[in-house]
């Protein structure tokens, strides 16, 4: 993976305001994160149930800060100053005391998962940012608003069918991006939230629970 020699201002710009619309739509899955979260803790703390693990919480399974070094690194220290990581182990530390010494079926967890969630704010890894677990497209499917079926992951481009600018946005493949691309990029997010946000917050919260029974228990 190349390392970018230079964070493009414009280009960062561009990246954190697709962030934001990702993150709204993302937000839209309620506290799908948070149960998938609860309920790995749970099952690590009993030991295992090993059969699940391919499915547990993907913050606490993989190390995606360490994974992408290279490239988060730079892109951290201009959005969110030279001690970022300082800040992040920081609050780490406290992280349910004594699980960072489990083994984990990936290279996890992730120094950035603290007990409120991911503590990168901003310019979070690329695949933190656009990749639908599982579980989301699960609760996409049974909601109506994709026809994705659920027996993988996917990325967020193969849902609006646009191809990926952030890698290009990111620093991590070169290329130009212009801003009508943005614009079809935060567009199309826009709409796909716009539909996800017809279905009822019940019904998003049952399709959660559903998700993890379904995936985890
Ligand atoms: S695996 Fe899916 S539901 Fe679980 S924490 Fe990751 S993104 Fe959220
Ligand atoms: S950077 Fe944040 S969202 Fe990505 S794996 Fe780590 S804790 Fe999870």
């Amino acid at each position: 993976m190349p390392i970018p020699r230079r964070v493009n201002s414009n280009h960062l710009k561009w990246y954190k305001e697709i962030e934001k619309s990702l993150f709204r739509f993302f937000g839209l899955f309620d506290n799908l994160c948070s149960l998938c979260y609860e309920e790995t803790l749970r099952q690590i703390e009993q030991g295992g149930e090993r059969n699940n693990m391919e499915h547990w919480c993907c913050c606490v399974a993989d190390n995606q800060v360490h994974d992408h070094w290279v490239v988060l690194n730079p892109i951290q220290e201009v959005s969110n100053g030279p001690l970022w990581y300082e800040e992040v182990k920081r609050k780490h530390a406290g992280w349910q005391e004594g699980m960072h010494r489990r083994r984990l079926p990936g290279n996890g967890p992730c120094p950035a998962i603290c007990t409120g969630g991911c503590c990168i704010k901003s310019c979070r890894p690329i695949t933190c940012t656009t990749q639908l677990c599982e579980k989301m497209i699960f609760v996409l499917n049974k909601s109506g608003v994709s026809g994705f079926g659920w027996h993988k992951a996917l990325q967020i481009e193969e849902i609006i069918e646009l191809p990926g600018i952030l890698q290009a946005l990111y620093g991590v493949r070169t290329g130009k991006v212009d801003s009508s691309q943005v614009e079809l990029y935060l567009k199309s997010i826009k709409e796909l939230a716009v539909k996800f946000s017809g279905v009822s917050l019940q019904r998003r919260k049952s399709l959660a629970a559903e998700s993890i029974d379904h995936f985890l228990k």
